[in-house]
């Protein structure tokens, strides 16, 4: 069941599943063909007032307003990146709390970079993030309501939203349930119809979440952040790898690869001096070897008060050579967004900014 979150007696609409609607509009004595109206309106339109349901009678409306509710995120703040492809939104949850999402163009892509969690519970040392903690899960109609937002804004530039990676704050699979759900609200034909080969799924290797997602039969691109190609290296700077070493996370993987048949994407933050030696660059190789994958690798941006280095080109090309070489496909994201700190591991909000939208 959905998050049922009240305004006053009102009943939240916003991360219901057609079935779920369609349950509460008959507990209102409406015809069962009302629901799909509704999440019409709701999901690809992006009405967030009944008034504006102009195929329901008024009555209808009258009623739906006085028993429900349609959550809404507020931009606190956005801005843009230099290189005018980026713009990153600090939406105001409805208790005040704030995420971020990145929107980054790319060509013809539009790709929604969004939230899942208000800080984050792991402590990965090279991310903004985790230095927040966590403060809450968000609601699937919170993690939906990004892409809404975000796509309502393009469509009225005759533009549209392409993707979605759910890469934003938090560790997804560690709020798995409102995850999950807003994935499939995602892929609803007739609500925001994001194909399920658009959307992306990042986790820094949550084992039991993957081992579940394979389950699950989503078929939803799988990105695995795993930095290191040894355990010693790796558990020094993602705590996660404490629990679950590298064998193991690689083992779902696979399980999750068979299961799914899609190409699994291994993210790799350089860091210099760690962790982007061309040794690093042959163990990441031998490691991934037999899994059909590809490399992302991404030279570390700087975060404040973290005191890692940001490879020199020549360092970033020798690692992705050797990778290459080894006849991985790699890719090299020097993350769009820096300046604004939009970019991989940036995302962070001060403990003070609700009262002062400041964002680093
Ligand atoms: S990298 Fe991801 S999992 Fe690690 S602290 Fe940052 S947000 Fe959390």
């Amino acid at each position: 069941m959905a998050d049922v979150s009240q305004s006053g007696n009102r009943v939240e609409l916003k991360g219901f599943f057609p079935g779920e609607l369609e349950g509460f509009v008959t507990s209102l004595g409406l015809e069962p063909y009302r629901a799909r109206q509704i999440a019409a309106w709701i999901y690809n339109r992006g009405s967030i007032d009944f008034a504006e349901m102009t195929d329901l009678a008024k009555g209808v409306r009258t009623k739906l307003a006085r028993r429900a509710s349609i959550l809404s995120l507020k931009v606190a703040a956005r801005s843009g990146a230099d290189d005018g492809e980026t713009v990153k939104y600090l939406f105001e949850l409805p208790d005040g709390r704030r995420v971020e999402s990145v929107l980054m163009r790319d060509g013809r892509r539009r790709t929604l970079c969004v939230s899942s969690q208000v800080g984050c519970p792991l402590d990965c040392t090279f991310c903004a993030t985790g230095r927040m903690g966590l403060l809450r899960n968000l609601s699937a109609g919170e993690i939906l309501d990004q892409l809404i937002y975000v796509r309502r804004e393009l469509r009225a530039r005759g533009d549209d939203l392409t993707n979605v990676v759910m890469m934003g704050m938090g560790e997804p699979l560690l709020n798995y349930g409102n995850v999950v759900r807003a994935i499939r609200l995602m892929n609803l034909d007739y609500g925001l119809a994001i194909g399920i080969r658009r959307i992306t799924l990042s986790t820094v290797g949550y084992v039991p979440g993957i081992l579940r997602l394979a389950r699950e039969g989503l078929k939803v691109g799988l990105a695995v952040s795993l930095n290191a190609a040894d355990d010693a290296l790796r558990s020094r700077i993602m705590s996660i790898n404490r629990r679950w070493p590298i064998h193991e996370l690689l083992e779902a993987v696979r399980a999750y690869r068979q299961r799914i048949d899609r190409r699994v994407t291994f993210e790799y933050v350089l860091l210099h001096g760690l962790n982007d030696s061309m040794e690093d660059a042959r163990r990441l190789a031998a490691l991934v070897r037999g899994i059909p994958c590809k490399v992302n690798v991404i030279p570390w941006n700087p975060v404040e008060d973290v005191a890692f280095v940001r490879p020199p080109r020549e360092a970033v090309d020798r690692f992705v050579d050797v990778l290459r070489n080894a006849h991985l496909t790699t890719t090299v994201r020097y993350s769009r967004g820096v300046d604004i700190a939009a970019g991989c591991g940036q995302l962070y909000i001060r403990p003070d900014a609700a009262a002062t939208a400041s964002v680093v």
